[in-house]
């Protein structure tokens, strides 16, 4: 399955410039500040959701574009099939462990992640902090109805936030132009992707540059939990890492993708360290 996509490791390259583990986790070599465990090339952030808040508070206060990704081991294994979806995961300029499968993976291959930072917690702590500094956010994807619902949800919720656009997740890429001129017309500090994972990456890594908002970030079905028409998993299954249970209880439609996650396991455990393959060749 990883045929496609070459490992680095396997392949022999000096340890100076392959780099495993601890000290490919400076992950300096790739420019990045901070820390990552580098799993199948893609540079997950060593850092707890306090240290990815005050990072991303600090690229909005910066201006500096941040493409963000929520990864999760059905994004890891996409990107393992198809060469040019390992290229949107490897280059974002950070990607959070979203999956209870990348922090088992982590601490399994010996480069421990301090913690699940997950996607739709992350897009409310960025939402809490705006809302004390005031920050512009527009809501792509998600059915109109759903968006719309979101939209008037977390503006309640979050007073101080200026919700200035949304926009439906279902336009076709003739349509991209325009999406992309609404929101830089907006100019907003926080971009919230919520289309599905197949598009809402490369969609994001393709317009990055024009769209040049200081945090923009793909957030799969999280419209639909803010809008009431998901429920959120329960404490319970989230504390023993079955999150993805809980949703596929909801949304039996789910179980094709999920059919990779035992994939990704079985994989982990036979690749050892081999799974960390360093970041600055990829
Ligand atoms: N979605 C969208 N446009 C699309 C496909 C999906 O806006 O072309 C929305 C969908 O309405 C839902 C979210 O993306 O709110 C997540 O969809 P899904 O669960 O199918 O994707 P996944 O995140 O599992 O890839």
């Amino acid at each position: 399955m990883s045929n496609d996509v070459p490992n680095p490791v396997a392949e022999g390259k000096p340890a100076a410039i392959v780099g495993t583990g601890a000290d490919a986790a400076s992950g300096r070599a790739a420019g990045r500040p901070y820390p990552v465990v580098p799993l199948y090339g893609v540079p997950f952030a060593k850092m707890d959701m306090r240290q990815t808040v005050e990072y991303l508070v600090r690229a909005v206060e910066s201006r500096r574009t941040h493409r963000v990704v929520t990864g999760n081991p059905i994004m890891v294994m996409a990107g393992l099939r198809d060469p040019s979806f390992h290229r949107v995961l490897a280059t974002a300029d950070l990607v959070v462990p979203d999956g209870a499968g990348i922090v088992w993976a982590a601490r399994r291959v010996g480069d421990p992640l301090p913690e699940r930072v997950a996607g739709y917690d992350l897009m409310h702590e960025l939402l809490r902090e705006g809302a004390a500094r005031g920050w512009k956010a527009y809501l792509l994807g998600a059915a109109q109805d759903v968006v719309e619902t979101a939209a008037a949800n977390l503006a309640r919720q979050y007073p101080g936030i200026h919700i200035v656009g949304w926009r439906n997740g279902y336009f076709s890429d003739a349509e991209d132009e325009q999406v992309v001129e609404d929101i830089r017309r907006c100019a907003p500090d926080l971009l919230f992707v919520a289309r599905s994972l197949a598009k809402q990456e490369p969609w994001l890594a393709k317009y990055r540059d024009r769209l040049g908002v200081p945090v923009m970030m793909g957030v799969g079905g999280s419209f639909d939990v803010v809008a009431g028409k998901l429920k959120r998993a329960p404490v319970s299954f989230r504390r023993l890492g079955l999150e993805w249970l809980y949703r596929l209880l909801q949304e039996p439609r789910r179980i094709g993708r999920m059919t990779v996650l035992p994939v990704f396991a079985l994989k982990v455990l036979r690749d050892g360290k081999n799974a960390l393959w360093p970041i600055d060749t990829v």
